[in-house]
C-alpha cells in the first residue's frame, strides 16, 4: 500500500515489482511466478481506518476474481492483521497470523536472509564471513532493517543507522549504534551498506559516490535500472542482487504449502548464502556481474 503520484507511476511500480518476485521465485527455486499487487492510496499514513478497510477489500475481490492465479501477502504498508482482512473475502492470501494457520509476518525471516547474504557477501569481498567489527550502515528501520540491525548488532558489527523517520532514532540508543542522516549512511566509508527502503537509489549520480565496498539489502529495485549494475562493478563494488537477498520471505511464505514448519523454513531461508556465493562464482567464472549471473540462474530455472 503506496501513495503514488499517479496510476502510471503506480502500474510501473506493479511491473518492476513483479518482475522482481519472478526472478526472486526463480533463484530461491520455488514452484511459485511472479506477480505483486499495488493499492493506491493517497496519504497511507493518514487514510482512516475505515477507507482502509475498504481499500483492503476492494482489493481482496481484485484478488478473488484471479481464482487463485494470484496469492497476495504483505509488503511495504501493510502488515498480517492486513491480511486476515483480505481473508474475509479471499483465500488466496498467504502470510496470515500463526495463530490462523499462516506463517506471520515475513519481515523476521527476510531479515534473516539479508543478514546471512550479508555474511555470503563479506567472504566474497573480504575473505571472512564474520560480522565482527565490521563497519555497516543501515538505512530504512522499518520492519525488515530494524531487525537487520539488531541481527548484525549482535553479531558484533560497528553500526550506523538511518531513516528519514526521526521517531527511528532511539533505536541508535538500544544498539549502541550512531544515528546519521540517509545520505550520509549511503555514502559513509563502511564496508557495507544494507538498503531497507524503498528502491530505485542506485544510479549514475549515487554509484559514484559510494565509499563502501559492499552493498547488500532488503529494498526490491535497488538500481534506477539493470546497466547500473555495471557501474557497481567497475567501481569495485560488490552488489548483491536484491531479488536474491531479500526471498527470505517469500521462502517462508512458500513453505505455507503443505504445512508450516519454521525449523524447515529458517534452513530454506539461511541457504540464500550458498545462493548467493554461487552467484558471485559464476559472475567471475563468466567475467559478468552478479546480477547477470542472478538473471542467467533464474532464466535456465523458468526454462526447465
Ligand atoms: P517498511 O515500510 O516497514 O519500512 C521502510 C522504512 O524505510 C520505513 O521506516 C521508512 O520510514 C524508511 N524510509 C523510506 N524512505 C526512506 C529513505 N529515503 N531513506 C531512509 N529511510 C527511508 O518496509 P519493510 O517491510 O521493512 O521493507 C523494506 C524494503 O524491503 C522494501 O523495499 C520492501 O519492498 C523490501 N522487502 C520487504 C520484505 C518483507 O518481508 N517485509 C520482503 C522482501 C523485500
Amino acid at each position: 500500500m503506496w501513495s503514488y503520484d499517479d496510476s502510471r507511476a503506480a502500474v510501473r511500480d506493479a511491473l518492476r515489482l513483479s518482475r522482481a518476485m519472478t526472478l526472486k521465485a526463480a533463484v530461491a527455486d520455488l514452484r511459485l511466478g511472479g506477480g505483486k499487487g499495488v493499492i493506491v492510496a493517497p496519504a497511507v499514513g493518514r487514510l482512516s481506518s475505515e477507507r482502509r478497510h475498504g481499500a483492503l477489500l476492494d482489493f481482496a475481490d481484485a484478488v478473488q476474481s484471479l481464482g487463485g492465479r494470484y496469492i497476495t501477502a504483505e509488503d511495504v504498508g501493510t502488515s498480517s492483521r492486513d491480511m486476515s482482512v483480505i481473508a474475509q473475502r479471499t483465500a488466496h492470501v498467504a502470510g496470515l497470523a500463526r495463530r490462523r494457520g499462516g506463517s506471520g509476518d515475513p519481515s523476521p525471516l527476510t531479515a534473516l536472509g539479508v543478514v546471512a547474504a550479508i555474511r555470503a557477501s563479506c567472504e566474497r569481498a573480504f575473505s571472512d564471513r564474520s560480522l565482527r567489527h565490521r563497519s555497516i550502515s543501515v538505512v530504512g528501520l522499518g520492519h525488515v532493517g530494524s531487525r537487520v540491525a539488531k541481527l548484525l548488532a549482535r553479531a558484533g558489527a560497528r553500526l550506523q543507522i538511518a531513516d528519514v523517520d526521526e521517531r527511528k532514532q532511539p533505536l541508535a540508543g538500544q544498539l549502541g549504534a550512531r544515528w546519521t542522516t540517509p545520505a550520509q549512511a549511503l555514502h559513509g566509508d563502511v564496508d557495507v551498506v544494507v538498503p531497507c527502503a524503498l528502491g530505485g537509489f542506485l544510479d549514475e549520480l549515487t554509484v559514484p559516490a559510494l565509499r563502501c565496498r559492499v552493498v547488500a539489502g532488503a529494498a526490491n529495485n535497488q538500481l534506477a535500472d539493470d546497466r547500473i549494475a555495471e557501474l557497481l562493478s567497475a567501481r569495485g563494488v560488490l552488489w548483491a542482487p536484491d531479488f536474491v537477498v531479500n526471498a527470505g520471505g517469500l521462502i517462508n511464505i512458500a513453505q505455507e504449502a503443505g504445512g508450516y514448519d519454521p525449523g524447515a523454513a529458517r534452513l530454506r531461508v539461511n541457504a540464500i548464502a550458498d545462493t548467493l556465493g554461487e552467484i558471485f562464482e559464476q559472475a567471475d567464472a563468466d567475467q559478468t556481474t552478479p546480477l547477470s549471473a542472478a538473471m542467467k540462474l533464474a532464466r535456465r530455472r523458468l526454462s526447465a
